[in-house]
């Protein structure tokens, strides 16, 4: 670094892609700072991952409390503290802001709490005073999108969700994708009476149809209401607060105590001037990267979801690794393969994805595609009442029969994807599944014994 700048490297946004980047560069030695205007950890570790995991432990919790008479228990459910739940919950947020504060601190990192803009591509405004850097990281984030009609302001987004103090009796969730999937599984599993409306057929349309399909009967039969094909005018409130959503033809479907938007999530760079720094956007504002995390301008760089490129935590923590490695110790080529990259979404039963779906294989592949399949009841759920379906497919293509993808749905699919996902990865072929020994009595054990 010239001495001319106040840091050698800013990232603004303390998510996962400006905390990762800033701490792995500082280990090198690199004078580093994150400019950060909410709390440390950003999407994932305040309004993301943490808190709906947390949730979707509480939902699991109440799905193995109902199933606990089959196993000869004699228990009951008498209610559910929302409040306790969410102020637990909460408290380990709290803890993990905490943690992160005292770790720039240790790792020489500065925190500067503000709103970051560009004057220029080494220097930023951060509420009125002015602060220069060699090299600048953008990694704002994501923010929930709300649609564009009359009385959306009725409704809450991701956001608003997790700042409930009361459970909600009767929700309306719009979306289709991950985080409408979630909440509605979550929000079921707690109780609250759920509508899903789909302005499509499908949930988790680039999804492979096998999960899809599977997550959607498990849903309907766990009595969730899905509503495929609706478009919705408008958002009435009544006196009474309660919520109603409008058709078309101007009729009141039905009433809600909440409606949550999940209808994807647009660039968080509103008010950053990034045109004074010369950095380029697509067309839906995404900052766009080459390979190499660079953006239009040659000390600037762009990490995480708002580069629009697989909007996942492990991926911007990998990419800001791999391009403080690069910038910082010599590791000239590294970047990160956006290939492959295993993902999980949890849902009840959750689903684990890599690789291709069987339709893009196909697509890409013709014939020389190999589906091996299989759909069964997990020994757990062949003793309970409440079923759940589990489901797996590896989708091969070749005389070898390369693993190209892995699509899991059902009990343990979360934790089961990640050993998968190294051997799709390294290339692994449907004889390097078979002739890995099985781990009996498991429901993973039906990938390595396929037929
Ligand atoms: P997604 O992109 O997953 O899904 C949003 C979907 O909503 C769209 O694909 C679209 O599906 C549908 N949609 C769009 N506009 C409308 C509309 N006006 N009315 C009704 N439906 C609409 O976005 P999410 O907000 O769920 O999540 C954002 C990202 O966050 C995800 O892509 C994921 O990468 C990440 N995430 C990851 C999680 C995990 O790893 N477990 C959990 C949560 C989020 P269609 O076109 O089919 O209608």
């Amino acid at each position: 670094m010239t001495k001319q700048y106040d840091y050698e490297l800013i990232a603004i946004g303390a998510g996962s892609g400006g905390l990762s980047v800033a701490e792995r560069a500082a280990s090198y030695g690199a004078k580093c700072a994150v400019i950060e205007k909410g709390k440390l950890g950003g999407t994932c570790v305040n309004v993301g991952c943490v808190p709906k995991k947390i949730m979707w432990f509480g939902a699991g919790l109440a799905h193995a409390l109902d199933d606990a008479s089959d196993y000869g228990f004699a228990v009951e459910r008498k209610g559910f503290d929302w409040a306790h739940l969410i102020e637990k919950r909460e408290g380990y947020i709290r803890g993990i802001n905490n943690w992160y504060r005292n770790y720039l601190a240790d790792s020489n990192i500065q925190s500067i709490a503000g709103f970051a803009k560009f004057i220029d591509a080494h220097t930023l405004d951060v509420d009125g005073k002015k602060i220069t850097a060699n090299r600048i990281v953008v990694s704002p984030g994501t923010k929930p999108m709300v649609p564009d009609i009359k009385g959306a302001e009725h409704g809450i987004t991701s956001d608003g969700f997790f700042e409930l103090v009361q459970q909600p009796q009767r929700v309306a969730i719009v979306g289709s994708g991950y985080i409408a999937v979630e909440l509605a599984c979550l929000l079921n599993g707690l109780g609250t009476e759920v509508s899903l409306y789909l302005r499509r057929e499908h949930i988790l349309r680039s999804f492979d149809n096998m999960l899809r399909e599977t997550l959607l009967e498990q849903m309907l039969d766990d009595g969730v209401d899905i509503f495929p094909r609706t478009q919705l005018a408008e958002v009435r409130k009544k006196a009474d607060g309660k919520l109603c959503l409008v058709d078309a033809k101007g009729h009141c479907n039905d009433e809600f105590d909440q409606l949550i938007w999940a209808i994807g999530r647009e660039p968080n760079t509103a008010g950053m001037q990034l045109d004074a720094a010369g950095i380029k956007t697509d067309g839906e504002g995404f900052i766009t990267t080459d390979l190499f995390q660079k953006t239009s301008v040659d000390n600037i760089f762009a990490l995480g979801d708002v580069t629009g490129r697989a909007p996942l935590t492990p991926v911007a923590i990998a990419a800001a690794r791999r391009l403080a490695d690069r910038l910082y110790n010599n590791q000239t080529n590294r970047h990160l393969d956006y290939q492959n990259i295993p993902t999980v979404v949890f849902s009840h039963p959750p689903i684990g994805t890599v690789g291709l779906t069987e339709e893009e294989a196909r697509a890409q592949h013709g014939d020389a595609v190999k589906i091996y399949s299989t759909r069964f009841t997990a020994m757990y759920n062949s003793m309970t009442e409440h079923k759940v379906q589990t489901a797996m497919k590896l989708v091969c293509i070749g005389p070898q029969e390369k693993v190209i993808g892995c699509h899991i749905i059902g009990p343990g699919a979360d934790e089961m994807l990640q050993g998968f996902a190294v051997a799709v990865r390294m290339g692994a072929t449907k004889k390097d599944f078979d002739d890995t020994v099985a781990i009996h009595p498991s429901s993973a054990e039906e990938l390595v014994t396929m037929r």
